[in-house]
């Protein structure tokens, strides 16, 4: 590892003046340190945010919905009230990411800015890999590519986002809160990460000097569920994930959001199924009949076809969980 700068940033104008200069931001530090230490990433300065008051604590908005602070850490989300309460497919969501160690140290903001897995992307060796080395071409796209997407990609990048939590907040409509010295925005949960269609060196769309100051949720479904398909149950990313909020009128779907996790390069909303969901009453044939709708343009790689099969499943078995909590 090589040596770099660290500042300790006391207020959010600080933090923002050092990321506008370049500096990289260090929040729970679970994923800089990898990044540093195995050379994808090697930062001049890092800026530590992580002693910025008013930066963590979940709190209830006017609005009926909920605003997380992005510093607060990942147990402390899943096990707050508000959130165990009136999202449950969200606490579901991170207590099924990581480790019980890891989600005490790692933050919310942070959490969805994570690098994908893609061993050729975290090879020691130099590999063909666009995300690594921008034009080097993609070692996955004819290599081993059983745990890469199947919507979304392109020749030039078939990764998927790893992250369980942002998986949740896409089927919610949440919002990432981002500021700048130019003021904030909000970008919605489902675009916070980037498609190889549009630049497949990237992976978020946060520009230089912004920093992710909070999550802010609406107002709660009736009815949700996360469900994490892995090849283990302890600290494993997903194969496949599907979170579901639904709103329900006795044991029928009046308004469904899907969003998939691990098939894609950002969590994948199933809105053609979700269209066809509204007025199917669940245990129906019609809602499996759905769910296949929304695989239509979904697109495997030579070696995970599986994963297909496996996504529409789970989403079934997800909006059943959810029908019956
Ligand atoms: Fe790199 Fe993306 Fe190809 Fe993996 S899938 S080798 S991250 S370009």
């Amino acid at each position: 590892m090589h040596n770099f700068g660290y500042v300790q940033a006391q207020s959010r104008h600080d933090a923002i003046a050092l990321l506008e200069e370049g500096a990289t931001p260090l929040a729970g530090g679970t994923e800089l340190l990898n990044w540093a230490r195995v050379g994808i990433l090697q930062p001049a300065r890092i800026v530590d945010i992580s002693r910025i008051e008013d930066l963590d604590g979940v709190e209830p908005l006017p609005d009926g919905g909920v605003r997380i602070g992005a510093m607060t850490r990942l147990n402390d989300v899943a096990q707050h009230p508000l959130i165990v309460e009136r999202y449950s497919v969200f606490s579901q969501s991170i207590l099924s990411a990581a480790s019980a160690q890891i989600r005490n140290l790692a933050t919310i903001g942070g959490n969805p800015l994570q690098r994908v897995r893609c061993p050729y992307f975290r090879a020691d060796e130099p590999t063909a890999c666009n995300k690594r080395e921008p034009g080097s071409g993609c070692a996955a796209l004819a290599g081993i590519n059983d745990r890469h997407a199947i919507f979304g990609w392109t020749d030039e990048c078939v990764a998927v986002h790893p992250a369980d939590p942002p998986v949740a907040l896409a089927a919610l409509d949440a919002a990432y809160v981002v500021e700048s010295s130019e003021g904030s925005r909000r970008i919605p949960a489902d675009e916070l990460h980037v498609l190889p269609t549009r630049n497949p060196a990237w992976h978020n769309v946060l520009l230089r000097g912004e920093l992710i100051t909070a999550i802010e949720l609406g107002g709660p479904p009736s009815h949700s569920a996360y469900l994490k398909i892995r090849e283990r149950e302890s600290y494993e990313y997903a194969t496949v994930s599907a979170a579901v909020a639904l709103q329900m009128d006795g044991d029928t779907i009046s308004e469904a959001r899907i969003a998939l996790g691990s098939v894609a390069m950002r969590p994948w909303r199933l809105r053609n199924a979700e269209r066809l969901l509204a007025g199917r009453r669940v245990g129906s044939p019609e809602v499996a009949e759905a769910i296949a709708a929304g695989f239509a343009d979904a697109r495997p790689l030579s070696h995970n076809a599986y994963k297909i099969t496996l996504a529409r499943n789970a989403t079934l078995r997800a909006i059943e969980t959810a029908a019956r909590a």
